[in-house]
């Protein structure tokens, strides 16, 4: 309150720079501080979903929160303002200032944009961050967006998801065949080369489609969000691990004139809120998802089991065509493929000396 007087009373910032009793870092001035920003969110998550929409709700929370009310954050859930797949183009119109989605969602507008969530076979959570903060990967992703007016902030992973519910038993490579599977993006390729039908539906959609038997298998997350949902109550057999998303990065869309109209220490409000949020989801999504695998297996008899290896060698080979082949669609494609795979052929020299070494020396 203190402050907000002062500034009102002193004006210009210049002089304020000049005074002792204000912080001169932010560079605000009178009239900036004064100014508000009514905001609205749009997401691709159903309102308050466990994980996924309460993690929007967490950045705009915060974003409010961290400025005061200068900013102040409306979120609406998917459906409530626009349908889930209209995220992107709602706020690239400026009609949202936010949204909150993953970019694989939006391979319609780039085809790089499916690097920026989740790669088959790709890179884990620890290390999509590593690539997208110092590898060089939130530039390129900022890059993929700027045509669109879109600036992109990393803003949640689920960590490894699981590889689906299916209602027949895979045992072989030829079990795919014809198999009818909500699977989105690059996974969902994969899974057509198989021999089987990727169909992309947004989460809200997933429990009818599996209890009508429009579709046969359906992967979403992980025991968390998939226990919320009862997907338990419409699929017997629950395979793992998630081979097609191995750390999906969740991505926070920013009007990027909306964003430039910002003084500069609300911007870095808004930037550092979904820094926080990026590594506050994996943490809760590690948490819950180790409770809500008890209940499934215990409480609901869930049967758990692994991809055989058969099905995941012949996965993990059409993985890699099928990512390389996204290098040859467009320029801005072969640049984020490079810059992709250089860093994951590092990390996995590392990684295998480290992570990979410790946890099989733990063994459980
Ligand atoms: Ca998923």
């Amino acid at each position: 309150m203190k402050r907000r007087k002062f500034l009102g009373a002193a004006g210009a910032g210049l002089v304020l720079a000049g005074c002792s009793k204000e912080p001169a870092t932010t560079g605000v001035t009178g009239e900036q501080a004064r100014q508000t920003y009514d905001w609205k969110m749009v997401t691709t998550w159903p309102k308050n979903f466990p994980g996924l929409g309460t993690g929007a709700n967490n950045v705009a929370r915060l974003i409010t929160e961290m400025s005061g009310g200068r900013i102040n954050v409306t979120v609406y859930g998917a459906g409530e303002l626009v349908p889930p797949f209209e995220v992107f183009d709602t706020v690239s119109s400026g009609t949202a200032q936010l949204g909150h989605g993953a970019a694989y969602y939006w391979k319609g507008k780039s085809e790089a944009a499916q690097f920026f969530a989740a790669v088959p076979f790709g890179m884990n959570a620890q290390e999509m961050n590593a690539w997208l903060y110092y590898g060089g990967g939130m530039e390129l992703w900022a890059e993929t967006y700027a045509p669109f007016g879109v600036m992109p902030l990393a803003a949640g992973n689920s960590g490894i998801q699981m590889g689906g519910w299916f209602n027949r038993e895979i045992n072989t490579v030829a079990d795919l065949n014809g198999l009818k599977m909500r699977i989105p993006g690059l996974g969902g390729e994969v899974l057509k080369r198989a021999g089987g039908t990727p169909v992309s539906m947004p989460g809200s959609e997933i429990f009818t489609s599996m209890q009508t038997g429009a579709i046969d298998a359906t992967e979403w997350v992980g025991p968390y969000n998939d226990l919320a949902f009862g997907l338990y109550k419409v699929a017997k057999h629950y395979y793992y691990p998630g081979w097609h998303e191995p750390g999906t990065t969740l991505e926070c869309l920013v009007n990027q004139a909306a964003y430039d109209s910002l003084p500069a220490d609300l911007q870095g409000i808004v930037t550092n809120a979904c820094r926080v949020v990026n590594g506050d989801m994996l943490a809760e999504y590690t948490a819950r998802n180790n409770t809500a695998l008890r209940t499934l297996v215990k409480e609901h008899n869930v049967d758990v089991r692994p991809f055989p290896d058969e099905v995941i060698a012949k996965l993990r080979a059409l993985s890699k065509e099928v990512v390389s082949e996204i290098a040859d669609k467009d320029a801005m494609s072969a640049k984020v493929y490079k810059s992709y795979s250089e860093f994951m052929e590092q990390v996995v020299d590392w990684h295998n000396i480290s992570e990979r070494a410790y946890l099989n020396l733990r063994k459980g």
